[in-house]
């Protein structure tokens, strides 16, 4: 069968949009211009202003920042924040829903001061409040959130301390709830808000029996560690009606899980708290306000379908069908409309953050020229490969890859056996990629391609070593297998060449991203573009502002990257407004208990021990100890000259 031959078309920048998902993942924030960069739409619309991904990579550059950088564009928070609120205003308007929303950002998301200040700013106007799951982060919140008329939730386990500052900020006027996620809990509110002298907001969470799909799926459902179950919640009712203390309880709250990537679920999960915060009115409780905690997926790859990395709903159908089915089961009973309040923490800050990092090295899969003439050996295994190689062809495709994989073997039987020296298994290692390079060429023309001919591609890609760590910068990645878009952020305008995968430069073998999101099934390996001379290859991680932050660990020593938020202008200008040096050696040596002073004192000791030694002259102590305390002083990662 004659392969037809495709008719050459040019390279574009759409195509690179294409390959990469932008145009899927992008949600109109980021797209890939006519000079092939990436570009920032802080509105997500494509009439607002935009700025080019590279110039502002120039930027941090030209004010002394290495790679790599965090890069946070402070509008598309922003624009988060007010999308959430428009659409759920639009569709409790549009359904004639009685109550209002109010939302809140979960600081265990991203508890940077930075984050939660910005967070506090661009939902003022629209009372976004904050959630706190524990005294450091109740503390933080109080601090930052001053506006009286956002919630401030309190979940997770609390002490009597944690109880305090929470009836503290009640007192100084803050909507503070408490939620009680355990029976014991109750006593200690109560008995506490009556020393101080305030009336406490009271919650309950409760645990649901609806539970959704996913890899955070455990924190909701009927197994769930977190939440009160019906026989508990009526005790804690029978509790306070016998205080007289029934006006206090003023929330129902649960949370399914992060990343509810289907919308059943959600819907399932609103029906079921509904039937109980009914019940709960029913019981005499003030109620008022019923809280539907997280899981507002993001869209990571694009697909917009249910897989764990996607959600297959907009974010008008969320607000849609979570104020409708409220509606629907309250009206029931006519029972009034509570405040809505959710809890979204990854879809508000997601999109807004970027890891920026230069590509160091390639490690190709392109092996070496195959020699003009083959060393002669004892055997004829360099024979077969070669003409192997050269049968390659339509027609034989299955049985060339079938053989060349019994000779790699037989190679390292007869290196094992001493049979044949280090050069000639090289030489084989070189014939083996040549011949399935031209598998994998010969396999592209087809159209019905052998199973397991379709999988080497996989098998050949290139190794790009980025300057950064999974483990600090995107630690679900390593963790949970978590997708993040990821592209160049310039030279979209030219064909990437070579399938890859990324590897950080911590030795670490699981410091590598190898699974890339598509639009149908992940991708275990990117096209990337060859590198150039003298000039730095770019790429970016996209959407990683939720959780990666906090949960990033010390691997390897690596520390925090540095940081940028920029904000841009109506006018397509953009500034730096805030700065955050990342970690310097000495900052990391600390963390792990070193004693900066003590490193400096034990090297001058050395030198000199190795002057009196004869291995050093005098005055070669001197730039030892300069070059220790450059080091000292300097980023973690690799900095050019
Ligand atoms: C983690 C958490 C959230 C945030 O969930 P997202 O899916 O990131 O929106 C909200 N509420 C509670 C109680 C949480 O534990």
């Amino acid at each position: 069968m004659a392969a037809t031959q495709k008719k050459p078309t040019k390279w574009t920048p759409k195509d690179a949009a294409h390959l990469y998902g932008v145009d899927r993942w992008g949600a109109g924030y980021f797209a890939v211009d006519e000079n092939g960069d990436i570009v920032i739409s802080p509105s997500g619309k494509k009439e607002g202003p935009r700025v080019s991904l590279p110039k502002v990579v120039k930027g941090i550059l030209d004010r002394g920042m290495d790679m790599p950088v965090l890069l946070r564009i402070e509008n598309i928070l922003g624009s988060q924040i007010k999308m959430l609120h428009a659409t759920f205003a639009k569709a409790i308007k549009e359904l004639n829903y009685n109550g209002s929303y109010k939302g809140v950002f979960p600081i265990k998301v991203n508890q940077q001061e930075q984050v939660v200040e910005a967070i506090a700013e661009f939902g003022s106007k629209f009372d976004h409040g904050l959630e706190a799951g524990s005294k450091p982060e109740l503390i933080a919140a109080i601090s930052i959130l001053e506006n009286r008329n956002a919630c401030l939730i309190c979940n997770g386990y609390k002490d009597e301390e944690f109880i305090d500052l929470g009836l503290y900020a009640t007192k100084m006027g803050l909507q503070c709830f408490f939620v009680i996620e355990t029976p014991g809990e109750l006593d200690l509110i109560l008995a506490r808000a009556a020393i101080i002298g305030v009336r406490p907001k009271l919650g309950l969470r409760m645990k649901l029996t609806a539970k959704a799909e996913g890899k955070w799926s455990a924190s909701g459902g009927d197994s769930s560690v977190f939440g009160l179950n019906m026989s508990q919640i009526i005790h804690i009712v029978d509790r306070l009606k016998k205080e007289n203390k029934l006006d206090c309880l003023n929330l129902l709250h649960y949370h399914l899980g992060s990343q509810i990537s289907n919308i059943r679920d959600i819907r399932a999960g609103v029906m079921e708290a509904c039937r109980i915060y009914e019940e709960l009115v029913k019981e005499g409780a003030a109620m008022g306000h019923l809280d539907l905690g997280g899981g507002l997926a993001v869209d990571y790859d694009g697909s917009r379908t249910n897989e764990p990395s996607s959600r297959n709903y907009s974010l008008d159908e969320y607000c849609f069908d979570i104020v409708e089915t409220i509606a629907t089961v309250l009206d029931k009973s006519k029972t009034p409309h509570p405040t809505i309040i959710t809890e979204s923490g990854r879809a508000t800050v997601a999109y807004y953050s970027i890891l920026l990092f230069n590509v160091l090295d390639v490690s190709s899969y392109i092996p070496h020229p195959i020699p003009k003439e083959l060393p002669k050996t004892s055997n004829d295994l360099l024979e077969n490969l070669l003409s192997t190689y050269k049968m390659v062809s339509p027609k034989h495709i299955q049985e060339c890859y079938n053989d060349t994989l019994f000779y790699r073997d037989q190679a390292r039987q007869l290196f094992k056996h001493g049979q044949i020296s280090i050069r000639e298994r090289a030489i084989a290692e070189d014939l083996f990629r040549h011949i399935l390079l031209k598998i994998s060429e010969t396999a592209a023309k087809l159209k019905h391609v052998p199973r397991e001919i379709q999988q080497i591609n996989d098998a050949l890609s290139d190794v790009y070593y980025g300057n950064f760590s999974v483990f600090q910068s995107l630690p679900d990645v390593w963790a949970i297998n978590q997708l993040f878009p990821i592209c160049p952020i310039h030279r979209l305008d030219e064909e990437p060449s070579r399938p890859a995968i990324i590897a950080d430069i911590t030795c670490d073998s699981d410091g590598k991203i190898d699974l890339f999101p598509n639009a149908d099934k992940a991708k275990r390996t990117i096209k990337l573009h060859d590198l150039k001379e003298n000039e730095e290859y770019y790429l970016g991680v996209f959407l990683v502002g939720a959780y990666q932050e906090t949960l990033g660990d010390l691997h390897n020593l690596f520390g925090d990257t540095n940081v940028v938020s920029i904000h841009i202008n109506d006018d397509g200008s953009y500034e730096f407004v805030r700065e955050l040096e990342g970690d310097s050696v000495a900052d990391i040596l600390s963390y792990v208990e070193y004693d900066v002073k003590a490193i400096k004192q034990r090297i001058k000791r050395f030198a000199e021990d190795s002057i009196h030694k004869g291995f050093i002259k005098v005055k070669d102590r001197k730039t030892i100890l300069r070059i220790f305390d450059e080091g000292l002083r300097g980023y973690s990662y690799f900095e050019r000259e």
